[in-house]
């Protein structure tokens, strides 16, 4: 029994450190051809008919799409496997959430969405840094993707021991239903109207992996055309 035990963890080990080393090896050839296409782009800007422009306008995206995919399998098996390194620190928050805003506004500006976050004193939260703006950005750069018009709000505050940061968006909402299954892996939900939008349906599972590891959490609450609220909870320093 303990021998056939210790045989999986093997297996398992094995797959994990697969899975990690494909993912590293993809990446290479993916930043190349990343590369070359900016460069064939730049060079035929002005010479291209509009036919070319559009087939070299579907390899970029479709190589994005490779890439966050790559990146998200591999976070996947960093958080399935037996250690994901996480350097946890006292750290102020507030910091953090001015350079998100200051990254992801203009994403919004060119939605015509605001984003808001009215300036209040946050203590400090015990947590890895990296990974906290990771899953920000994650909530946030969501929240845009799923909001056709109205504004997008960040706010902090402190609850039971606990730094709950709310992202709340005026966006399509999600039914009751679909809440459920959101933190699920690969799970997108297909009757909202924005099918079109990319995304692979790993960064909430990835997510809530993340906040879990660091003694938090994320939940989300929403109403069906009227907006969601996802909230991560951190622990205080
Ligand atoms: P992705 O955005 O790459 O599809 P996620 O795991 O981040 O993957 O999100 C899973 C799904 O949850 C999305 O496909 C979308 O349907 C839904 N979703 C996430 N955030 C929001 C939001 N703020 N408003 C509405 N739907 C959302």
């Amino acid at each position: 029994m303990k021998k056939s035990f210790s045989k999986i963890k093997e297996a398992d080990k094995m797959k994990d450190n697969f899975i990690s080393m494909a993912s590293h090896e993809l990446r290479s050839p993916i930043t190349a051809l990343k590369g070359y296409l900016e460069l064939l782009s730049d060079r035929n800007k002005d010479k291209m008919d509009e036919e070319s422009a559009r087939y070299l306008k579907n390899m970029k995206s479709s190589i994005n799409r490779l890439d966050s995919l790559v990146s998200d399998i591999l976070e996947i098996s960093k958080l399935e496997g037996t250690c994901i390194p996480l350097k946890i620190t006292a750290f102020n928050l507030q910091p953090v959430i001015q350079k998100i805003l200051e990254e992801m506004r203009f994403q919004a500006s060119q939605k015509g969405l605001a984003i808001k976050h009215p300036e209040s004193a946050i203590p400090m939260v015990k947590a890895d840094k990296a990974r906290t703006e990771q899953i920000l950005i994650n909530l946030v750069s969501n929240a845009i993707k799923y909001t056709m018009k109205g504004k997008i709000e960040i706010i902090a505050k402190v609850k039971n021991k606990e730094l709950l940061i709310t992202v709340t968006d005026t966006g399509v909402g999600i039914s009751s239903k679909d809440i459920e299954k959101l933190f699920e892996k690969f799970y997108r939900i297909k009757d909202n109207g924005l099918e079109s939008v990319s995304g692979t349906g790993l960064g909430l599972w990835i997510s809530r992996g993340l906040a879990r590891k660091m003694n938090g959490d994320i939940t989300a609450e929403s109403t069906k055309n009227i907006g969601s609220r996802f909230t991560l909870h951190l622990p205080l320093a």
